[in-house]
């Protein structure tokens, strides 16, 4: 069993710990704001919501290490704004540049679907994950998008079909690697629980 934190900073982390909470393998799902509550879990959710926001919120409260240091060994999922905080790089950020947690060795571009299409929901084909050839409906908003697999050790789970014109370089919206798993699309607003659920298989198997 896992005790499962959402990191409850800023952004859609109610969501999150609802689906959380009626998982099995859950004891626990809380929200997660301080050094001792990320200390009490065995897994976190980086939810979406401004990652440039959640960023600066760490930083005052003095969460920005601790959190670096969490992912660094302890099971982390982020989705869309939690992504981009995952990354090793992201590319269209504020002048000067954003903090980012790193660990996850990709790159993202943020807002990449851009104002015409802020948001949008789509079927992702994810037979691997869900176990199943039923599709996911992901529902993108102000969505990042993963530009780059800077390691053999980040495995794609699942991209995005030729609805967002042929660019196949920039079309991978979830991936794993090892202990840490992101996803550009918010799950926790659909009623499909899959996801999270594969998220719990990962955390149970690299629980420390
Ligand atoms: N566009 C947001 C960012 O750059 C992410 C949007 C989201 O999390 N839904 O942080």
């Amino acid at each position: 069993h896992v005790k499962v934190g959402v990191l409850a900073l800023q952004g859609a982390f109610i969501e999150h710990i609802h689906t959380m909470s009626s998982i099995a393998e859950v004891t626990e799902a809380i929200p997660v704001r301080t050094k001792e509550q990320l200390d009490s879990v065995d897994a976190l959710i980086i939810p979406g919501g401004e990652s440039t926001a959640m960023a600066l919120i760490a930083e005052r409260c003095g969460m920005l290490e601790p959190l670096r240091e969490f992912v660094r060994r302890k099971p982390t999922w982020g989705t869309c704004a939690g992504m981009i905080l995952l990354a090793d790089e992201a590319s269209k950020t504020k002048k000067g540049g954003q903090q980012l947690l790193g660990g996850l060795h990709i790159s993202v571009n943020r807002n990449q679907f851009g104002s015409q299409r802020e948001s949008f929901e789509t079927n992702l084909h994810m037979p691997e994950v869900l176990g199943s050839d039923e599709p996911f409906h992901a529902v993108f908003i102000r969505a990042p998008i993963i530009t780059e697999l800077k390691s053999d050790d980040v495995k794609v789970l699942g991209k995005l079909g030729n609805q967002i014109g042929d660019n196949s370089a920039e079309t991978i919206v979830a991936v794993q690697q090892g202990h840490l798993m992101a996803t550009a699309f918010h799950p926790e607003l659909t009623r499909d629980d899959r996801l999270h659920r594969y998220f719990v298989r990962i955390a149970l198997e690299h629980k420390i």
